[in-house]
């Protein structure tokens, strides 16, 4: 079943069951919060914490979610992509836990003849909170579930809050057994891998107080009107659904492998691990950074453009490892508007403009990248001749900074070489720099306004800033 049926299936689904169909809002929204939209439910904020009226008693959407927080996951996971959409069905005040479990269960085990996905109701296996008795006997009852393929999970999996006062409550998550060649008998609990998590139910049923950390935070009390959140993840769905062995080779991802293959001539799945982590992170990189142009972000030195930077300078890299020298970016985007598009048709049209922003921002990194890969390289020999196992600070604020290789690069050449980045005195030489620019421009009155715009936006960054910001989200 292709992705976009999938999608289909989950819209039709819900709206024949009375829920208006909402658009995708875009990975950008106004909020302090978060530097990318995470979840479905981030653009219905609003109407849970009771700051607007809900236009609508239910809702479902899918929605075009970037996780910075799950960079690292990806390639070496089979389930983590730094771009994926995520299906939601949203009930403000309306139906609860009964009706949430009902539809999830008919969606997912109904034939696929009939609407549904089709999955083996004996691979299901589900999660719930703690003392969520309720939710457990609803498993029991609505889906007959038994008893020991329901797992009890504590507050850090399975307690849902958005990070501020206001709605919280326990959540249930839906699993699929791939089966006893990819992992250890046990459920969810023991195996996230060969159990891989497709969904995500939030009853929002309780209110949270002011302070203190997730596990200790106040309870309120019960929520005069309760909510339902619910999260499915498309391409993992796809996954399972076309038989393949992880979200980047379904349809919509695998075209880009595909494309890097004919440029490199080396084969992904010939049996060489390492190049196929990077075919896959290339695959979700191409994809993750199309679409954030195509919603309006551009490379740069602050929060937003830095993690596009980092992204596409990471594929940059990656497909010079597989052997190509020429340029890659602009033909990677025109794979990803070529699968994406019929989904998205703004990146059809808007394809000139994306294709200048990554030309550009990869003639550029073209510009330094030889000469920065060889400070590093010799860099690294020095090091490991002379029995050391760290390069230092200011090695890496060096490539940062003449050279543009984003931190990250640098502590993913390192690791490859063993090394570790003594990354405290990166961040140091980096604060100097910036007290350096502000004090150039308290002395002149002016200064050089733009490296001074960079850097303070960097600053405000810190480089994990972003993976702070993602991971204070929302869905959990
Ligand atoms: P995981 O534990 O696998 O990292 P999660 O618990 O962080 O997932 P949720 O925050 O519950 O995920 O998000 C709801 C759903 O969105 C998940 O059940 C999954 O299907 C999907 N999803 C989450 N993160 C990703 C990702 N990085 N790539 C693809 N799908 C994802
Ligand atoms: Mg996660
Ligand atoms: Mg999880
Ligand atoms: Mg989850």
């Amino acid at each position: 079943m292709q992705t976009h049926e999938i999608s289909r299936r989950f819209l039709t689904h819900f709206t024949n069951a009375g829920h208006t169909e909402v658009p995708s809002a875009s990975l950008i929204l106004d909020d302090p919060n978060l530097l990318f939209v995470n979840a479905g439910m981030v653009q219905f904020k609003p109407y849970f914490l009771g700051e607007a009226p809900p236009p609508y008693p239910r809702a479902t959407s899918v929605q075009k979610c970037v996780r910075t927080g799950d960079i690292d996951e990806v390639g070496k996971t089979t389930r983590h992509n730094t771009f994926f959409q995520m299906a939601g069905n949203f009930s403000f005040g309306d139906y609860f836990k009964a009706e949430a479990i009902e539809h999830a269960w008919n969606l997912i085990t109904g034939s696929q003849e009939s609407g549904g996905y089709g999955f083996d109701p004996e691979r299901i296996w589900v999660t719930v909170y703690l003392d969520d008795d309720e939710a457990f006997h609803l498993w029991q009852k609505i889906a007959g579930m038994p008893a020991e393929r329901i797992q009890r999970r504590g507050v850090e999996d399975n307690f849902w809050s958005m990070g501020v006062p206001g709605p919280c409550g326990p959540c249930s998550e839906i699993y699929y057994d791939r089966g006893p060649e990819h992992g250890r008998e046990g459920g969810p609990v023991v195996d996230e891998d060969r159990y891989l998590e497709i969904w995500n139910l939030v009853f929002m049923q309780n209110e949270r107080g002011e302070g203190g950390a997730k596990k200790d935070y106040p309870i309120l009390g019960e929520l005069p009107a309760k909510n339902i959140d619910t999260g499915m993840g498309i391409e993992r769905v796809a996954y399972l659904l076309q038989g393949v062995d992880n979200v980047y080779e379904t349809d919509l991802v695998r075209p880009v492998i595909t494309k890097a293959e004919e440029m490199s001539g080396r084969r992904y799945g010939a049996g060489n691990p390492v190049d196929d982590v990077r075919f896959r992170v290339i695959a979700d990189h191409a994809r993750s950074g199309v679409m954030l142009v195509g919603d309006g972000v551009t490379p740069g030195n602050e929060a937003r453009g830095y993690v596009l930077r980092r992204l596409l300078r990471r594929i940059v890299r990656s497909v010079r490892l597989l052997g190509v020298t020429e340029p890659v970016l602009p033909e990677f985007a025109a794979v990803v508007r070529d699968t994406m598009g019929p989904s998205y048709p703004e990146l059809v049209k808007d394809f000139p403009r994306i294709e200048s922003v990554v030309r550009n921002e990869e003639e550029t990194f073209l510009g330094t990248l030889a000469s920065g890969l060889k400070i590093f390289d010799m860099a690294a020999g020095e090091i490991k001749s002379s029995g050391g196992s760290q390069l230092p600070g200011d090695k890496a604020f060096q490539l940062h900074d003449t050279y543009g290789f984003p931190i990250d690069l640098t502590l993913e050449m390192a690791a490859e070489k063993g090394l570790s980045v003594d990354e405290q005195g990166f961040r140091d030489l980096m604060a100097e720099q910036r007290a350096r620019a502000k004090a150039a421009v308290k002395k002149t009155g002016h200064g050089d306004q733009t490296v001074y715009r960079d850097l303070l936006a960097l600053g405000a960054t810190e480089f994990t800033g972003y993976q702070e910001l993602d991971t204070e989200a929302v869905v959990r």
